[in-house]
């Protein structure tokens, strides 16, 4: 079954056609800067024998001008795979917020459009774009099920204790103020990844996974449901991120506006795009910031010291949520590439039972085990893959509603 996953964002439409459900990957691709002067397309066919790319720059109208020509790119002679793009059976649509609605992945339907609209508020610059894909998605792919597969669904396990945030109750009652959490796709993804690696049912295990993107969060897994997560109503709170702060105390935002002057949203947009190790060292990349710190860089040690210090509490807190937890899990850009980020995570851990064999560390690529001799827990890196997830998700939905 010809499986189109579809990321849309403000201005980009991310995409890979999957054919399930062996999960193999037919094609991929980036259009960006839709709507400006010079938009951008990016495509790769990796049917055959050689992945064979295809770049373009040309002004791209709106998302229906970009969904058009993504379906011209996938039936393309030379650079598609398909004869006509009704062979696209299914479109899984990543989703960012499915407030208290969306537990697990939905075949989209004019309700389920209309609660996605609603939800806006909780993600403003997130839902009304990935509502749009949707919508221009059921004009070009006419024959597909739509399904909608919702980065909070994962966490909608949380208990009451955990989601609650000690504000009057009508906050939440009246205006749904409570953690919903993020990365559910990804979370769900290395979780299940780590219960194959541990050859044990994914009900039966109890994780802590770490994803280090540019944006990060971390899931305490119970029993293979997540029951606590780092970011909350917004992806704002808890590990420093790349241009994020994460936790900082609410009152900084009080003492901005009131001593320094700072409209909110000049706040919002400090705390969102200028903060986290961008705003401690001025990259957001941690690759740059690793370099800086090897030459020396006091600013550049400064930042990663509290980077992977935050981490190291959360592992803690998680340890206490859980009790007695299998596994670690590293993943993304920086928790799978970053040696120095997960040996500074854990090292000084060995009490509770984790201990880092640096060798390993140091020479893990792809899937692997760091743990050293000794150690309670397993301590793994999983590439993260929320793609292949949502094929995978709206998959299994739509052959078990068939
Ligand atoms: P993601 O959001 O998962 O694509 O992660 C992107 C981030 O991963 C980039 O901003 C980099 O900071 C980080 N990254 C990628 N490769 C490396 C690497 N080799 N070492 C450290 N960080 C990396």
């Amino acid at each position: 079954m010809k499986t189109l996953v579809i990321n849309t964002g403000s201005s980009s439409i991310k995409y890979q056609l999957f054919a399930m459900p062996a999960g193999t990957v037919l094609c991929s691709g980036l259009i960006e800067r839709i709507g400006e002067e010079q938009g951008h397309i990016r495509h790769i066919r990796f049917a055959g024998r050689e992945a064979l790319e295809y770049n373009n720059q040309a002004p791209i109208l709106n998302h229906q001008a970009g969904m058009q020509q993504l379906a011209g790119l996938l039936t393309d002679a030379e650079f598609g795979v398909l004869a006509g793009a009704s062979e696209v059976e299914l479109a899984g649509h990543r989703v960012v917020h499915g407030g208290e609605h969306f537990a697990r992945t939905t075949i989209i339907t004019g309700a389920v459009k209309k609660t996605i609209e609603n939800l806006a508020s909780l993600a403003p610059l997130h839902n009304p774009p990935n509502l749009t894909g949707i919508r221009m998605a059921e004009k070009v792919f006419t024959r597909a099920t739509q399904v909608a597969v919702f980065d909070t669904a994962f966490h909608q396990t949380l208990p009451e204790h955990a989601y609650r945030y000690a504000i009057a109750n009508k906050f939440y009652h009246e205006h749904g103020i409570r953690v919903y959490g993020f990365h559910g796709t990804s979370h769900r993804y290395v979780a299940k990844e780590a219960a194959a690696l541990l050859n044990k049912p994914l009900a039966e295990c109890n994780l802590i996974s770490i994803h280090l993107g540019n944006g990060a969060s971390m899931a305490a897994i119970k029993n293979g449901q997540s029951i606590d997560t780092s970011l909350g109503l917004t992806p704002l709170p808890g590990l420093v991120m790349g241009t994020r702060s994460g936790d900082i105390d609410p009152a900084i935002i009080f003492y901005l506006h009131e001593h320094l002057g700072l409209p909110v949203n000049e706040i919002k947009n400090l705390l969102n795009k200028e903060s986290g190790m961008k705003g401690l060292t001025g990259h957001n990349d941690l690759r740059q910031i690793a370099a800086n710190a090897d030459q020396g860089d006091k600013e550049a040690q400064l930042a990663l010291a509290i980077y992977t210090y935050r981490i190291k509490k959360y592992i803690g807190a998680y340890m206490a949520a859980i009790g007695p937890v299998d596994a670690l899990i590293f993943t993304a850009g920086v928790g799978e590439n970053s040696a120095l980020v997960r040996e500074m995570a854990v090292t000084g851990l060995e009490h509770l039972g984790i201990v880092v064999d640096k060798k390993r560390n140091q020479a893990v690529t792809g899937q692997g085990d760091i743990a050293g001799r000794g150690s309670a827990l397993r301590i793994l890196v999983i590439p993260t893959n929320e793609e292949l997830e949502i094929a995978r998700q709206a998959y299994a939905l739509v052959n078990a509603a068939g």
